[in-house]
């Protein structure tokens, strides 16, 4: 709770600001009321749909549970933020999938710059500490320096990295790094994927070359791909997770940088509009930044 309250600090602000000013205008509940709420959710980013279904939602709510007041009023939609984000998308859960037996193999998609690499970094620290043995593949060989990048947090989290040449082929990377932990009975493979080629048929085409070869040495893998996001790129972000859902399995999101931009709200309209759900949020650079994603200490940690 604590991190969401910190990393939120932006995004609660102006939220919250909105919202603050929006209660002090407060004279009842009439469709006045409605469409000016509307319109602060859609500035926050919680996207155009899910302002809208907020709203209406709300309207029942409110006579249904006869809110007049200021506080009232303000928990009930506290209350729906919450239960719009649970309720939404086809009611996937928002844990992490592992392996009954052997290695889990969770893969990172997503463009260049989200924080793939960092995720990785702070998500192998996260089951490290947890007592699993984590290996790193280093498989975007594209982007230069990605795999130095990935190595120096192997040794500042102090687990083995499988990496090939400059310009390897990454689904050899990715090979050796389910035969690694095969062999070395890793509890966790993270796959680092290329954010770009020469173009994106070419990007798809590998990341779908590289779940076969995941798939073919160990059948129910990869138990997660997950796609990176930059919550500071607002709606970008959202065309981004389009183009990746419709040719990967994605099987949950990553969002980064939340702690760099006043536009918390996306997770709600990525969430609502996605129908997929976010698993981890990023609340900063360090380590201990990367928080599983709660729906709960997220609207909370905006309305402080
Ligand atoms: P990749 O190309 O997707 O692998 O992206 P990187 O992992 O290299 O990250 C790009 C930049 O974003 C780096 O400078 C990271 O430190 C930064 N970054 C990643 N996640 C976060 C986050 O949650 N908050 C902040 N403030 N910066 C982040």
């Amino acid at each position: 709770q604590e991190r969401y309250d910190v990393g939120l600090e932006k995004t609660r602000k102006s939220f919250g600001e909105r919202l603050n000013a929006f209660f002090a205008k407060f004279r009842s509940v009439d469709e006045d009321f409605f469409e000016d709420l509307e319109d602060t959710l859609i500035q926050a980013d919680v996207g155009y749909e899910t302002a809208m279904q907020i709203a209406d939602e709300l309207r029942s709510e409110v006579k249904l549970k006869n809110a007049k007041n200021k506080n009232d009023i303000k928990q009930v939609i506290i209350d729906k933020l919450i239960s719009i984000y649970d309720a939404a998308g086809n009611g996937e859960d928002i844990s992490m999938h592992f392996a009954k037996e052997g290695p889990t193999v969770i893969m990172f998609v997503g463009v260049n710059g989200v924080g793939k690499t960092t995720t990785i970094g702070k998500m192998a620290a996260l089951y490290k500490s947890q007592g699993k043995k984590v290996l790193l593949a280093a498989a975007d060989t594209f982007r230069a320096g990605a795999t130095q990048q990935l190595q120096e947090w192997g040794r500042r989290d102090g687990v083995e990295v499988v990496a090939g040449p400059d310009r390897a082929d990454p689904a050899s990377v990715v090979f050796d790094g389910v035969q690694t932990a095969i062999r070395g009975n890793y509890d966790v493979l993270f796959v680092d994927t290329a954010g770009r080629l020469q173009n994106n048929v070419n990007l798809m085409q590998e990341l779908e070359k590289m779940k076969r070869i995941i798939t073919r040495e160990i059948p129910d893998a990869p138990h997660e791909v997950l796609i990176v996001l930059d919550g500071t790129t607002g709606q970008n972000a959202l065309q981004q997770a389009k183009l990746f859902k419709d040719s990967t399995d994605v099987s949950g999101i990553v969002l980064t940088k939340l702690d760099g931009t006043a536009k918390g709200g996306i997770v709600l309209a990525i969430r609502n509009e996605m129908h997929l759900p976010v698993k981890w949020v990023g609340l900063g650079e360090q380590a201990a930044d990367l928080r599983p994603f709660s729906p709960a200490d997220f609207v909370q940690g905006l309305f402080k």
